[in-house]
């Protein structure tokens, strides 16, 4: 399946000069949604997966059909003060300024394997924040799976050593 065709480029979003890559456009199709979902389960499968982490909101959209395929677990990375119970932090820099992303303290056992799931990997600072956050609950990060890559923003050096899967690449 040509998954790109299901992609949409939304010139000047959120900003001007930014080519917004759209994926409600794949979601919405039955068939699209299944076929990322499916190459992503894939890789879970070769890297061995013991429990899905997506970051809000779109790993969510992402990860959770996969982990439902696995029969794992997926545990939600979000923003500061979304979590209900004691959560640690991880401190992550923005374009402009820095950001903090958050997970359960309890989230992951030490030693689980575990596949991050977004829909994106640009800069890479969120997956980076999100690897932080498995490795200090002990988790052991199997591989990172995104449906689009931006090559051209080198997010991967920041995924050096790791296994790292994207399905589309821009
Ligand atoms: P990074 O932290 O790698 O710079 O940015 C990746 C994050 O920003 C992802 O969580 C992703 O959802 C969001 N993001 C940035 N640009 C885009 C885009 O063009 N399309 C989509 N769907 N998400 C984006």
């Amino acid at each position: 399946m040509d998954l790109k065709s299901f992609v949409t480029i939304v010139p000047d979003y959120p900003k001007e000069g930014i080519s917004f890559k759209d994926i409600t456009t794949i979601m919405d199709n039955g068939q699209a949604y299944k076929y990322a979902t499916d190459k992503i389960v894939e890789f879970a499968k070769e890297v061995g997966t013991d429990i899905i982490v997506g970051p809000e909101a779109r790993g969510f959209i992402i990860g959770c059909p996969v982990a439902y395929a696995l029969e794992v677990g997926f545990a939600p990375v979000r923003k500061p003060g979304k979590l209900p119970r004691e959560t640690i932090a991880v401190e992550y820099d923005l374009e402009y300024g820095k950001d903090k992303l958050t997970i359960h303290s309890d989230a992951i056992k030490p030693g689980q394997r575990v596949l991050i799931v977004d829909d994106l990997l640009a800069t890479g600072g969120t997956v980076g924040a999100t690897v932080e956050l498995v490795e200090k609950l002990g988790g052991v990060v199997a591989g990172c799976a995104f449906l689009i890559e931006l090559s051209y923003l080198n997010g991967r050096e920041k995924l050096k050593g790791y296994e790292v899967s994207a399905l589309m690449s821009y």
